[in-house]
């Protein structure tokens, strides 16, 4: 089945659409045919963003107010079915949203999922790849019944990349009927404080794992990514340690990051933390067992006590600065 028709769920952030969204535009252009991007919240400055990303329409459901998002999206795409026609397939990022919306999506047009989404090809119709084992295979999977496919692809699977396409028309999506669904409203928001740039889009990221021995000494991560100008992670056993916050951790069940230059303090270098970080340009650890996995993806190593290495490190760049 050609790929003649794709729609992609853009979900709206600070006047343009989140990196994962433009990234799933970026690859769906690359297929040819018919590209638009689905939105919510009204923003008459998204129609250049999508159209600069490849897309032609840009189907808006408006202002959503308190609902939440998943609800009249969902809504309002099964109605777009009803009136433009069926697409080869629903991209949609992995979000809490875009998990919603996929969900119940499925539930409105009895179509199943595929999630977990880290590649996509065209192969006569759409071919997707999931990484399994912790990361250390892949399979390939595609859909066989009745359209549209629904998609959920993990962030950081392609790069965003602007075409410098004309201004997307824009055209109401009205949302349908919602029923019970709609009872459900968000009544506040909580904004995470950082300090520095988010970890998924920084160029340099310093992680601290076990090795760093004690909660505190997490303290050596923060200073060192922010001399760097990065982010601060983390391997999952810190965080369910409760030394930092999981938004920190990267690895399988955390964030994808591929930043130019990774620095992984004190983690031994498990598949499922490989998993979000392999795709860094340059690749350091430090950790004191010779022996440890991390090495064996490492571009730069250094043998080393964690809590003898990052002082000296903070002092150089200290220095430098
Ligand atoms: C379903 C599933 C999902 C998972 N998802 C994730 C995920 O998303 N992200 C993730 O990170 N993990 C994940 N894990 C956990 C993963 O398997 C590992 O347990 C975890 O990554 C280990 O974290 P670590 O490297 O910090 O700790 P450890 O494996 O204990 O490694 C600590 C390392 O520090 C070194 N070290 C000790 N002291 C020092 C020192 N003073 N100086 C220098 N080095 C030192 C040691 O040599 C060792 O290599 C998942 C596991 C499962 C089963």
């Amino acid at each position: 089945m050609a790929l003649s028709n794709i729609w992609v769920v853009a979900e709206p952030s600070n006047g343009s659409f989140t990196t994962t969204s433009l990234e799933l535009l970026t690859q769906a252009r690359t297929f040819g045919g018919t590209l638009s991007a689905i939105t919510w919240g009204g923003d008459a400055g998204l129609a250049s963003v999508a159209g600069e990303y490849g897309a032609t329409t840009l189907y808006d459901v408006g202002d959503v107010g308190s609902a939440l998002p998943g609800v009249p999206v969902a809504s309002a795409i099964q109605a777009l079915i009803s009136s433009v026609g069926v697409p080869d397939a629903i991209l949609i990022p992995t979000s809490y949203d875009g998990r919603d919306i996929a969900g119940r999506l499925s539930a409105r047009l009895d179509r199943p999922v595929l999630t977990n989404i880290t590649g996509l090809s065209d192969s006569g119709g759409l071919v997707t790849e999931h990484p399994i084992f912790g990361g250390s295979q892949t399979v390939k999977a595609h859909f066989t019944g009745e359209g549209p496919g629904i998609y959920v692809i993990r962030a950081k699977s392609f790069v965003a990349e602007a075409s410098g396409g004309a201004p997307a028309t824009v055209t109401a999506a009205p949302v349908g009927d919602v029923g019970t669904e709609g009872t459900a409203s968000i009544t506040a928001t909580h904004v995470e404080e950082r300090v520095g740039p988010k970890l998924e889009e920084a160029a340099v990221v310093v992680s601290g794992g076990r090795g760093l021995g004690e909660a505190d000494k997490y303290a050596l991560i923060e200073e060192t990514a922010k001399l760097l100008n990065g982010a601060a992670g983390a391997s999952r056993a810190i965080v369910d340690a409760g030394w930092v916050p999981y938004s920190h951790q990267v690895g399988q069940t955390g964030k994808t990051v591929k930043p130019t230059v990774y620095i992984a303090c004190g983690i031994s270098g498990a598949t499922q933390h490989l998993v979000g970080m392999k795709g860094s340009k340059n690749i350091v650890a430090i950790n004191k067992d010779p022996d440890a996995p991390i090495f064996q993806i490492a571009d730069f190593g250094i043998v080393g006590d964690v809590h003898k290495v990052l002082p000296a490190l903070i002092a150089a760049l200290k220095a430098r600065n």
